[in-house]
């Protein structure tokens, strides 16, 4: 490693359980990464599929360490969401609500969610859930539009809010996932620019911002409700004294989660009021640095909420409309529709009065499943189709190699044999998006802005 740990870093951790300056010297100072993946289930049944050496994370059902990292970008499963490259320690997530026996179809807010590593993660475990990733960076929540989109499912909402302006969510949400913004330690090994940024002003600072965050959003937590708080850094100031912040300021009480001992995560407890943390120090985890805790609001029992069933809701996609649609592709029962300017979108009817509440209270990036838009009597699907489980019943599908694959990704054109008019282009099963086929050419519809760069 090229540069130095900041000494008031490693004087600022002497005393914390489970620090050891030595190995924990040595262990940024090794070559050796760590590299490990979360298949998407829904997509890619078994990791086998992937041809790549792994071994299984612990903690997390669908995580998996590389042997070796390759280089991903060559891998047609990755543009299509078969799987997403997610630090391990922070997949330990996935034995939290395991553990919790949380039911899988809660309303979830995570809160500060961009680039969609937790998003992604919880939007499997809740599959018959709604899981509402918000990122208050507008051009960050790009990046969580793109992933989830990727991801395919049904089930989540990007919004581009600030955590203030939850203020109208009281009482909203089952789970609220807070990845707070923080000072990155965590991640020193595997990013020098963290170190050069990193300093005790900006520990503080960020301790502060932490502080106004949980403020603004924990009404939006319901009783009964759970508050996962994480971090990647390892200074007291923004974990455990955090847990003491939480505690003493809120009717939240810490839970203890279950870990194995030869996992090496080490559970500490804050100063003040013995609340639970789980710190990952690389030199322990195979992992980056990570910092989490879990709370409890209240007393009451969480129960799985109701879901309304929207009786009467006034559809504003015309009957004609929909009967392009069903020309296009057949659509299981369970789906409201709905149009945003010109495209029609797919909403889980179960959870239609929370999703309207969601779009009358927060600014929406995406929501549902964008099906595509109608001219005239034709249907254009979206690319959001054709990765979703709603392109299942689409039966003029082509099936191309690993190259041809990730030609149609670049966008390029491609040589293909298939039937007049719209195709799903797919790599081992799995749809990697849309061409149409003319008379004279195929046309390439893989978004330009989400096309492979690199050669
Ligand atoms: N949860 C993400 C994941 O797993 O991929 C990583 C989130 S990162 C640790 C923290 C996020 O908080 C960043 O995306 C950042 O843009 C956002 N953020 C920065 N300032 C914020 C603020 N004042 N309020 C809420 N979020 C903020």
């Amino acid at each position: 490693m090229n540069n130095q740990l900041p000494y008031q870093l490693l004087a600022s951790l002497e005393g914390v359980k489970g620090y050891n300056e030595n190995t924990f010297k040595a262990v940024h100072e090794a070559t050796d990464r760590v590299t490990s993946i979360r298949i998407n289930p829904a997509k890619v049944a078994t990791i086998d599929l992937l041809e790549y050496e792994t071994t299984p994370v612990p903690w997390c059902d669908n995580g998996f360490y590389l042997m070796e990292r390759p280089v991903f970008t060559l891998n047609p499963f990755i543009h299509a969401g078969g799987f997403y490259v997610q630090e391990a320690s922070s997949m330990f997530i996935w034995n939290i609500l395991n553990s919790l026996q949380l039911p899988d179809n809660l309303k979830v807010l995570d809160l500060c969610a961009a680039p969609g590593g937790k998003s992604t993660l919880l939007s499997t475990y809740f599959k018959n859930g709604v899981v509402v990733c918000n990122e208050v960076i507008q051009s960050r929540a790009a990046i969580l539009v793109e992933n989830t989109v990727k991801w395919g499912n049904d089930n989540t909402v990007v919004t581009n809010n600030d955590p203030k302006q939850f203020a109208n969510c009281k009482e909203l949400f089952d789970v609220i996932i807070l990845d707070a913004p923080c000072s990155g330690s965590g991640m020193f090994r595997k990013d020098n620019a963290a170190i050069e940024e990193w300093s005790t002003d900006n520990v503080y600072h960020c301790s502060q911002r932490q502080e106004r965050i949980l403020n603004d959003i924990l009404p939006a937590l319901k009783s009964g409700g759970i508050l996962v708080y994480s971090t990647c850094s390892y200074s007291k100031e923004e974990d455990e004294d955090i847990i003491d912040y939480i505690i003493e300021n809120n009717e939240l009480t810490s839970i203890k989660i279950h870990c194995k001992d030869d996992w090496n995560i080490v559970e500490t407890n804050a100063d003040k009021t013995n609340g639970f943390g789980y710190r990952f120090f690389p030199d322990k985890v195979k992992g980056e640095g990570f910092f989490v805790a879990v709370f409890k609001k209240g007393t009451e029992e969480l129960s799985s909420s109701d879901y309304l069933v929207a009786g009467n809701k006034k559809a504003d996609v015309s009957k004609a409309e929909v009967a392009v649609l069903n020309s296009f592709i057949s659509i299981p029962e369970g789906y409201e529709f709905i149009k945003n300017r010109e495209s029609i979108l797919a909403l889980p009817s179960k959870h239609i009065t929370f999703l309207q509440f969601i779009i009358n209270n927060l600014y929406i990036k995406r929501i549902g499943i964008e099906l595509g838009i109608i001219k005239g009597k034709d249907f254009i699907p979206s690319h959001h189709l054709a990765l979703s489980k709603l392109s299942d019943s689409y039966k003029k599908r082509i099936e191309v190699d690993e190259e041809t694959a990730l030609n149609f990704q670049r966008k390029a054109d491609i040589k293909v044999n298939g039937e007049k008019g719209w195709n799903l282009i797919c790599y081992k099963n799995l749809p990697l998006g849309w061409i149409k086929v003319l008379p004279n050419r195929i046309n390439n519809y893989y978004p330009s802005e989400w096309r492979i760069i690199k050669l």
